[in-house]
């Protein structure tokens, strides 16, 4: 797979540059040259393949350039190691669980992909790598486990101080081995502006071989692809079309869906739901992307101000707001209408949602409300992750949810983070400091 940036389609470089690049010079986003055309019969027989089976259909697709068949079918099977069950909710609504693997979110598919494809191709080369990846919550729990004790790495995780729950904190700070966490004094936009500064950073690219894996990594997006693809296949016996539905704070989840459609993947329609953090449903209405700083939300990994992954989005629909609204749309919900959701699908159906789920849920509801749905249309909405995640929004809601055995575990460890300013310079001096 060759890749170019959105800021310069002339650019080409392979794939695994891209993936240990993560961004381009400029500043765009990688986004393959070429998306391959899956043929209709491969995607006719997925109703008879596994979640891993599909996954490799596209990923092979897309790498067949890059790595064998036969590696690559370790790689997917061994990232895409746990279930995406979809969970009916009423007679046309689907729950895609994604929350089943180790840091019970839906990014442990990229996090356990990515470390495959970057020990794949360091075993080749040698290489030593560091990662630094900025988080809001979930991406430092799934890049953490996703990589931890690979050999040859060393991650570096950012994350906004006070701003992530007890469990999300555990996960991301309870590693220690190759595995360190920083509590930057900022927001999740100061994490990422520290780590994207890092990598334009002379000094600190001599010092290290610097790599992200954020949700900007290609890498990431790959498998975000499998589950949109598996859904399809479990319903598209009984039902006409899909539409999807994705909680999106950087864009990255649905960005995936939609590279997915372009490779053949039948879907009606694309929703992102989000936050208070409107950007995206604000520039559909007006035309004008205005990236704001982040608000704090209960839906907290999707506290994003300027969501990076969306200019993937546009460059996809070749940057023609007319041709993407065709297929997409955005719309935005505040913390109390999360919270009425939850309260109300846990009463009338016994579901107990997390609150980046609760948006897609509200997106179905404004959906029907607005008289768009059909009986040959089903809404797959995604769930991003355990409701077990986000514990101070279920106590004051008065709903007990069950505690997964591994998450009992993280409470007797040790937290090992440090303090770090959300100057550039500071954090500069730190990893200059370091071994
Ligand atoms: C990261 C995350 C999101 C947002 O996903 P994007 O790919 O950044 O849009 C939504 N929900 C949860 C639980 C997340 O961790």
């Amino acid at each position: 797979m060759k890749l170019y940036s959105t800021k310069n389609h002339n650019l080409s470089v392979d794939f695994e540059t891209a993936v240990f690049n993560s961004l381009p010079a400029d500043k765009g986003l990688y986004m393959p040259t070429f998306l391959p055309l899956l043929d209709t019969e491969v995607i006719a027989n997925w109703d008879k393949k596994s979640l891993q089976e599909i996954a490799f259909d596209l990923a092979y697709a897309l790498l067949k350039d890059d790595i064998t068949a036969e590696e690559l079918k370790a790689i997917v099977d061994e990232a895409a190691n746990f279930e995406a069950p979809l969970v009916p909710l009423d007679k046309d609504v689907f729950v895609l669980e994604l929350f089943h693997g180790p840091s019970l979110a839906f990014k442990d598919f990229g996090g356990r992909f990515m470390s495959r494809i970057m020990s794949h191709f360091l075993k080749k080369e040698h290489k030593e790598i560091r990662i630094l990846v900025a988080t809001s919550g979930d991406t430092g729990g799934a890049v953490a486990l996703g990589f931890l004790n690979v050999p040859g790495i060393k991650v570096t995780i950012l994350y906004p101080k006070g701003k992530v729950s007890l469990i999300q904190e555990l996960q991301l700070t309870t590693n220690g081995n190759n595995i360190e966490a920083l509590e930057v004094d900022g927001t999740f936009d100061d994490c990422q502006a520290l780590v994207k500064q890092a990598f334009l950073d002379k000094d600190l690219n001599e010092k290290y071989n610097l790599t992200s894996a954020n949700s900007i990594n290609i890498s990431r997006l790959i498998p975000q692809m499998f589950y949109y693809a598996n859904s399809y296949a479990r319903l598209k016996n009984q039902f006409k079309d899909v539409t999807f539905v994705t909680p999106s704070g950087n864009f990255g989840n649905i960005a995936a869906g939609m590279i997915a459609h372009k490779m053949g993947l039948p879907v009606k329609q694309f929703i992102a739901a989000t936050n208070s953090n409107d950007i995206v449903p604000q520039y559909l209405t007006t035309g004008v992307y205005t990236a704001r700083p982040s608000v704090q939300t209960l839906a907290n990994a999707m506290d994003v101000g300027d969501p990076s992954n969306f200019v993937r989005i546009l460059d996809l629909y070749g940057n023609d707001k007319v041709e993407l609204e065709r297929e997409f749309s955005s719309i935005a919900f505040d913390d109390s209408q999360i919270k009425q959701a939850i309260v109300k699908v846990y009463q009338e159906k016994g579901y107990i949602m997390c609150p980046h789920t609760a948006t897609a849920y509200l997106a179905i509801e404004a959906e029907k409300a607005a008289g768009n749905q059909t009986a040959e249309n089903a809404y797959v909405m995604l769930s991003t992750a355990h409701p077990c995640k986000f514990p101070d929004v279920f106590e004051e809601l008065n709903i007990a949810y069950e505690i997964p055995s591994s998450v009992d575990e993280l409470y007797h460890k040790e937290r090992q983070q440090k303090p770090m300013t959300k100057h550039f310079e500071d954090f500069k001096t730190y990893l200059l400091g370091e071994g």
